[in-house]
């Protein structure tokens, strides 16, 4: 019998592969990735495990992806009451002052709360949009020991100041050498409003030369398609796409709410994906059209954890109702947008959606799986795996969360990040938090 790692049974594995569904299967891994997979009988006869684990009343599958969040705006949370959520608008009146606010601790605390967090919800990879302190995000990465794409806040108009776009350019290029297995650095624009043509162009360059992935808001605000429109005489998307932006692979669009025909026309054609943030969308920009399209690349973010739980099983269920509530709205049809779609979204499409070799349980694939209770009158009964993932599991089902076959999460606790110390730190420091968002808004 060969020798593998890890093995872990579980009494149904969902590969998104195929088949979708393994019953009793198990899954071997080795070296960080995955081995075999299959019926357990046959896994278990052809390795030996050098730990064997029994889920028998689990759902073992791939990690989850968030593909929109910002983990320095955490500290916000409970704070963005109807009034806030109101202004005009919410990230240049509120989000971005509160940034200025963090100090390294603040938003080391902050990483490091987000992180935890997402780990504890089954989240293995997630893709920041842009954090004013990216090495505090480093090293909470490291410390949960989840995957996550690094972008360093990027923008280069305030007010009417102008910054130099080298500079802010070289705020990426800095953090390339902290590349690795779990980090990413990927380039972000903050808004096709907060920067000049020139930067535009110099991050274009830079994702190009060095291989780099690209996210950026756009389409989340109507004050920005007329800007758009005053400014460069088109969209957004069209400004990018004229500009040679829409080359970069991979791409992720943060919301894209708001695109018109051509502009979605440039998202299929070029294969560009997009995060649709169900909650936040849907209080703030209203009605997406991404569930009327079946072949759009998208996935699911959390926008933060300064309007949700960062938990992404209960983002696909907001997109599910919503998203159905648009399909039978306006076509009567209430098989579209189904349960698989809402699955590969969640997983990241076999990794197409981050541009690296997750998302499916495969051989060759990095082990990255999350196991799922089903131990609960909540869940239960279980007939399809599918539709109790996409329906009915949420972030406090997950049990076990293992990134590059290391358990990052063991029975539901952190491994490691003391999560008590953490709870304390938080506490501590909420009313120097409270007393600078006093002064704000
Ligand atoms: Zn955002």
């Amino acid at each position: 019998m060969e020798r593998v790692d890890l093995i872990i049974r579980a009494r149904y594995v969902i590969t998104m592969s195929n088949p979708m569904v393994i019953e009793d299967g198990a899954v071997a891994v080795d070296n960080g990735l995955i081995k075999a997979v299959g019926k357990a009988s046959e896994v278990l006869s052809q390795y030996r495990g050098e730990e064997v684990i029994d889920r028998g009343r689990h759902i073992l599958m791939p990690g989850l992806i968030d593909a929109h969040t910002h983990t320095q705006q955490v500290l916000l949370r409970s704070f963005i009451n109807d009034e806030r959520l109101a202004l005009p608008p919410i990230w240049v009146k509120l989000l971005i002052p509160f940034e200025d606010l963090l100090t390294d601790d603040l938003a080391r605390l902050s990483s490091l709360v987000s992180v935890a967090a997402m780990a504890k919800n089954g989240i293995t990879y997630f893709i920041e949009a842009g954090a004013p302190r990216p090495r505090e995000l480093i090293k909470a990465i490291n410390e949960v020991g989840v995957r996550g794409v690094v972008t360093p806040s990027t923008f280069n108009i305030r007010s009417d100041e102008v910054i130099d776009a080298e500079e802010v350019v070289h705020k990426t290029e800095e953090l390339l050498p902290e590349v690795g297995d779990r980090v990413r650095v990927w380039c972000s624009i903050r808004q096709i409003m907060m920067v000049t043509e020139d930067l535009l162009l110099k991050l274009k360059d830079l994702c190009l030369s060095k291989g780099l992935g690209i996210t950026y808001h756009l389409g989340e605000y109507q004050g920005e398609v007329d800007h758009a429109l005053t400014r460069y005489g088109a969209r957004p998307l069209e400004v990018f796409d004229r500009l040679g932006l829409t080359s970069i692979r991979p791409t992720v669009i943060a919301h894209a709410v708001y695109l018109s025909n051509r502009e979605r026309a440039i998202v299929r054609d070029r294969g560009l994906g997009i995060a649709w943030c169900p909650t936040v969308d849907s209080l703030v920009m209203g009605q997406h059209w991404l569930p009327m399209l079946d072949d759009v690349l998208f996935g699911f973010g959390s926008d933060g954890g300064a309007f949700t739980s960062l938990d992404i099983l209960h983002e696909v269920k907001v997109a599910r109702t919503v998203g159905k509530a648009l399909t039978v709205g306006l076509t009567y049809d209430k098989s579209s947008f189904n349960s698989v779609t809402m699955l590969r979204a969640l997983t990241g499409w076999g990794g197409l959606l981050v541009g690296d070799n997750v998302g499916v349980i495969n051989e060759g694939f990095k082990a990255d799986l999350i196991t799922l209770r089903l131990d609960d009158v909540r869940a239960l009964p279980i007939y399809d795996p599918v539709e109790s993932v996409v329906s009915l599991l949420n972030g406090h089902s997950v049990n076990d969360v293992i990134v590059g076959g290391r358990f990052v999460v063991r029975d539901g606790g952190l491994i490691g990040v003391n999560e008590v110390e953490l709870i304390e730190k938080l506490y501590d420091v909420i009313p120097e938090v409270h007393g600078k968002l006093g002064n704000m808004a």
